[in-house]
Parts: C-alpha cells; structure tokens; sequence
C-alpha cells in the first residue's frame, strides 16, 4: 500500500498490510522510486477521497499504474460543473443550484469546492446570512472570496449514502451496502437546548467524523437499483469507459420518500469500511463475508483469469 509518513503508525498496527510504500504526500506517485517500485510490485492502485483531494485531476491522470476504477471519471468528480452534468445525464433528481446570492429565496447549503468532506459548509437563507457565512470563512483563511463558494438547494430530509459495484464483466450492479454520515457538529445540535442554540455566534458545521449503519424500507430499495444503473449508463456515455468497481451515490430522502441526489464519489468510499464483515445487502449476494475491498480484489482475479483486466482498470 503506499501510506504517507503521517499515518504509518496507524497501519503498522495491523499485520496484513505486507508492503508499504511511505510518500509524505500522494504526489511523489508520479516520482520515479516511486512509479519503479509500483512497476516492480506489478501494483493496481484503489484511489480513495484523500488522494484525489490532495492531488489535481491532470496529475491523478499521470499516474502510470494502473488504476481500479476510471481514473477519468475522478476529474468529474472533483469539479462541480462536470459533476452536475453527469448527474444530469443520469436523470437523477438533484437540488437547484442558486448561481449567485442575490437569488438565494429558499433555505441554501454554501459548499467549499473539492473533496472537502463537509468541513466550512453553512446554511444560508438571504444574502445578508450567506454574506456573514462567507466573512467568517475568509476570516479563518479558508476561502479567499465569496467566489469560492458553491450554493446549493438545503433538501429537508435525511442524508443517506449508497454504496454500490458495478462489474463490466458480469455487466451486473450491486449494492454493498447503505450508510449515514455522522457529522459534527450538526448531528450533535439536539444536545444542546433551542435556547443556547439561539444564543450561539457559531454556524454549525457539517464535518465528518464516521458512518452509522443503515438499512432502507424495502419499497425504497426498488429505485435504488434504477438509479444506480443510470448513472452507470450515464458514465459510460459521457466517461468511457465507464463506472467499474465501487462508487456512491450520496443524497436525502424527503418526507415522500423521494432521493435527491448532491453528490457522488465515482471510488470506494470511507463509509464501506462498515462492512469489513458484509453487509445485509452484501448478504443477500453472497455466502460469504464481502466487504467492498474484498469485492474489488475478487473483480480483479476474475477479470485476470478471464483475460479481461483492461475492462476494471485505467
Ligand atoms: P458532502 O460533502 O457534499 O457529501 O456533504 C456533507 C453533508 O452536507 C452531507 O452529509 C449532508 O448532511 C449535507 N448536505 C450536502 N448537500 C446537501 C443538500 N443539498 N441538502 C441537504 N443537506 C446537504
């Protein structure tokens, strides 16, 4: 695995890991010890939300071994516009995007641009709270100008993220499992009183800090599939080749049931790690514990053996 400085501690502690390659950061990938001692571990890389949160989208296009997944699709990932269009294409229902704050009308989230996993989100309602949302941000240093900001539609429901594999082999999608964010501090508001709520300068924050297992009412699972399939559709029109291996679809359910779609990761997603030992989704698919890292390996051998690598990696 290749781990930066930071975390080995951490990873040293678990006695699977069998060879670890220390960068301080996800750029020196494209540095030469590194590229060759890939090469010479005939490695297939799992990109996951830090390294395409650290490194641009042309650089992540540089990295020479070969990547599970469609590393091109990582680029519409990161960019809200190409990110939209693609959700778009699918069909999926996604919130309206205010495209300056003079029409904010209704209750809007203000998004940072990138993987920036909820931290310096805020809730704004007019101009006058966007404005304020924005000052304290620039404040902390963590925009430069309002320009930065992203303005969404606030859908009023409950966050749910679904977690798919898509296999260019069987040509079949799957879905893994289902997890909430747990976010601080927002999910932590029902500790405190209205009356020390109203009191508080501070906008509540949207910053993850773990996943809460999930399952769905069965009339619901239906849709999911479909959607799931569309979007799998959509990549391969716009992004060939496509969507192999995991991705997420990340959105709210409303009070009638219905999703909106805000987001999705086109890779593995930290809320998998729920299910190291499957999931009651991944239960009903195999005899086995299957976690989403043990399905992307299984994926790997089958298209191996099956003369097929070049259909799950870039
Ligand atoms: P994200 O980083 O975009 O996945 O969003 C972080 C968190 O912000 C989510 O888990 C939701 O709680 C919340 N969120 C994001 N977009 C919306 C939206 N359009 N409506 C309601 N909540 C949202």
């Amino acid at each position: 695995m290749v781990s930066e400085k930071k975390r080995l501690g951490l990873y040293n502690r678990f006695p699977f890991i069998d060879e670890i390659i220390e960068v301080n950061s996800f750029y020196e990938i494209l540095d030469d010890s590194c590229r060759r001692r890939l090469r010479k571990a005939n490695a297939i890389l799992v990109p996951h939300g830090t390294l395409i949160s650290q490194m641009s989208s042309d650089d992540i296009e540089k990295i020479e071994s070969p990547v599970f997944g469609n590393k091109w699709i990582l680029r519409w990932e990161a960019n809200r516009e190409l990110k939209e269009k693609l959700m778009r294409e699918a069909g999926l229902k996604t919130p309206a995007v205010v495209s300056s704050k003079y029409d904010i009308r209704t209750l809007c989230i203000v998004k940072l641009h990138g993987a920036a996993g909820g931290r310096g989100y805020f809730l704004a309602w007019n101009r006058a709270s966007f404005e304020e949302g924005a000052r304290q941000l620039i404040q902390q240093n963590a925009i430069k100008s309002e320009d930065d900001l992203y303005i969404q539609e606030f859908i009023r429901g409950v966050p749910v993220y679904l977690q798919y594999f898509y296999s260019p082999i069987t040509n079949n999608l799957e879905l893994l499992g289902i997890d909430r964010r747990y976010e601080s501090d927002i999910d932590g508001l029902g500790r405190i009183p209205a009356k020390q709520q109203l009191g508080s300068p501070e906008e509540p924050s949207y910053n993850v800090i773990g996943n809460l297992p999930l399952v769905l009412r069965e009339s619901l699972l239906d849709e999911v599939y479909r959607i799931g399939e569309s979007f799998v559709d959509a990549c391969r029109r716009l992004v060939p080749p496509g969507m192999p291996g995991p991705f997420c679809l990340e959105g709210v359910y409303d009070r009638e049931g219905r999703f909106t779609t805000f987001e999705f990761s086109a890779r593995i997603v930290a809320g998998t790690n729920l299910y190291l030992d499957g999931s009651p989704y991944s239960g009903l698919l195999y005899d086995e514990p299957m976690s989403m890292g043990r399905r992307i390996a299984r994926e790997i051998k089958i298209a191996k053996r099956k003369g097929k690598l070049g259909k799950v990696v870039t």
